[in-house]
């Protein structure tokens, strides 16, 4: 230490303490510096004491964001005025390194916290992710540290073996063959779902990879069919694959918004007479605008008879499958032939965590199909065989699945079922309430957590009801007492809640409510006034 220190003259805080100091006594010593080094700054900045002493103070500030369950939506700042904020918390040197400010940290954390979204109020009731469960935050802060790319098992061990074991977990919902499935995470459900469809076309169309769009020559056009409702991503997995808008075939919902498979035949002939060859059948379990799960026994039925890929997206939905009392809305799931499960939003983990899973194995390993042999062994060996590069886009990718296997083995299955249960029943609760109050409308029942309504009042003409519905949402988001979201559903704007948050009760409900009656009667007198 002593030798250290005589070399390396900077190694001194702007407190006068020493960096190194708590080291002393351990059994390692710090590098030697070969005196190139031209700041102790730079050796500060990766100081171990100065971290913990810097995680302290960040730690402090999360509890009491967690511990404030006041109802806020959302604090919209104009960009302009948050850029000048931001800015104001920048240093000004240009020259050195500038010495560590806890000031500026905790001015950094205070305006990260107020102006984001706040997922962890009960006012927060608009989207699809959720205020996550403070465990696996702290995995996922260990992730940012130790930072183990998770592509190859060398670089990233136990995130590698967790997948595995989380697949064999979840796989248990699923009902496959546990010797010839397979599971890749990757970054976020519409990867996810770019990823299937170019395996489904890898398959369906051999040539494709090698020879680009030239093998089609003499083809039918490759296609792919969906639910009206289908997550916007899906569509453009199909623009990435070369396959157009013209290319995609829309399958019509019933009235309860799942793809209709009566009505679909005829669609699906109809295609093929224009000179498509739909190779995949895109299904959603749990649909982005009211939550609808596609039949997939009866999809899987027809997926089959005419030699279909069937793709799940269940991004939002899968996550039921965890749960006893839900899982039968994925009815059929076992027959499907790849299924994206998005952890980060019905597992209540830090986006993201993307789970793909392949009921064959082999088509994991089709989507992507080239030789880099410095990453990818040509031999794989017992490290090799749990490598998972070759089959997700990410060359360098997060260890997503540490905070979920993490929290599924500190706490088990039942914390995830008891939430998703929770969440859902109160959907079913608030879509009871709103069935007894004559001025709103209701627009189906809700099969999960999200549900969809509209505010009419008497008074409101059938020409205003969409305005009224986009305007009523963009002054609740002003207000920011709640947060909400809007859909069209059919031809109108509706309100839409997505319960994600437990702390949520039907009575919170029943403020937004009256929130949204009184903005909505301001908004009409002001129409009849200025009419
Ligand atoms: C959220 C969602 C997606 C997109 O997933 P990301 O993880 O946000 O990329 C795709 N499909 C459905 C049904 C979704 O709900």
């Amino acid at each position: 230490m002593t030798e250290y220190r005589s070399e390396n003259p900077f190694g001194v805080r702007p407190d006068g303490t020493e960096p190194f100091s708590a080291h002393a006594g351990a059994t390692s010593s710090p590098p030697r510096a070969t005196g190139t080094l031209e700041s102790g700054l730079l050796l500060e900045a990766f100081d171990a004491q100065l971290f913990r002493e810097q995680s302290e103070t960040v730690v402090a500030k999360l509890e009491k964001h967690l511990a404030d369950f006041s109802i806020r939506g959302l604090d919209l700042t104009d960009p302009a005025i948050l850029v000048d904020a931001a800015r104001a918390l920048m240093t000004t040197e240009r020259e050195q390194i500038a010495a560590f400010d806890e000031n500026r940290l905790a001015a950094i954390v205070d305006l990260y916290i107020k102006t984001g979204i706040q997922v962890h109020s009960p006012g927060y009731m608009g989207r699809q992710f959720s205020g996550v469960v403070p465990l696996s935050g702290v995995i996922d802060f260990v992730s940012s540290v130790v930072n183990q790319p998770s592509s190859f098992y060398e670089a990233a061990q136990l995130p590698n073996v967790a997948e595995k074991i989380m697949a064999e977990e979840l796989n248990a919902f699923i009902g496959w063959d546990p010797g010839s499935f397979a599971m890749v995470t990757t970054s976020g459900g519409s990867l996810a779902n770019l990823t299937a469809l170019l395996s489904a076309r890898n398959r369906a169309f051999p040539g494709y990879w090698s020879e680009g769009g030239s093998a089609l020559t003499g083809q039918l056009r490759p296609a792919i069919a969906v639910g009206d409702d289908v997550h916007y991503s899906v569509a453009r997995a199909a623009g990435v694959l070369g396959i157009g808008d013209a290319q995609i075939v829309r399958l019509p919902l019933n009235e309860r918004h799942q793809i209709c498979v009566e009505r679909a035949r005829p669609v699906l002939d109809a295609a093929e007479r224009r000179g498509l060859r739909v190779f995949c059948l895109v299904a959603s379990a749990g649909t982005t605008p009211v939550g609808a799960f596609d039949p997939l026994d009866e999809l899987a039925g027809l997926a089959r008879e005419r030699d279909l890929w069937l793709h799940v997206d269940g991004a939002h939905g899968a996550s039921l499958l965890v749960s006893d009392e839900l899982r039968h809305k994925l009815r059929g799931i076992e027959k499907v032939d790849s299924l994206t499960w998005d952890a980060h939003k019905m597992m209540f983990t830090p986006a993201p965590c993307t789970l793909l899973f392949y009921r064959n194995r082999e088509n994991s390993l089709g989507a992507f199909r080239q030789q880099a042999s410095y990453v990818f062994d040509e031999e794989p060996d017992i490290y090799t065989a749990l490598d998972s590069g070759e089959k997700n886009f990410e060359c360098t990718k997060r260890p997503m699945i540490m905070p979920l296997w993490a929290l599924w083995a500190i706490h088990g299955r039942a914390l995830f079922a008891q939430k998703i249960e929770y969440l859902c029943r109160l959907t079913g609760d608030v879509h009871r309430i709103l069935e007894g109050e004559p001025d709103f409308e209701t627009l189906h029942r809700p099969e999960a957590n999200i549900l969809c309504f509209r505010y009419r009042p008497p008074g409101l003409r059938d020409e205003d009801v969409h305005d009224f519905q986009v305007e009523i949402r963009n002054r609740i988001k002003f207000e920011g007492n709640f947060f909400i979201s809007k859909v069209n559903v059919g031809e109108f704007a509706a309100l839409r809640v997505v319960m994600m948050n437990h702390q949520v009760t039907s009575e919170h409900f029943r403020m937004l409510l009256g929130e949204i009656r009184r903005v909505g009667q301001d908004l009409l007198r002001q129409t009849h006034q200025s009419r």
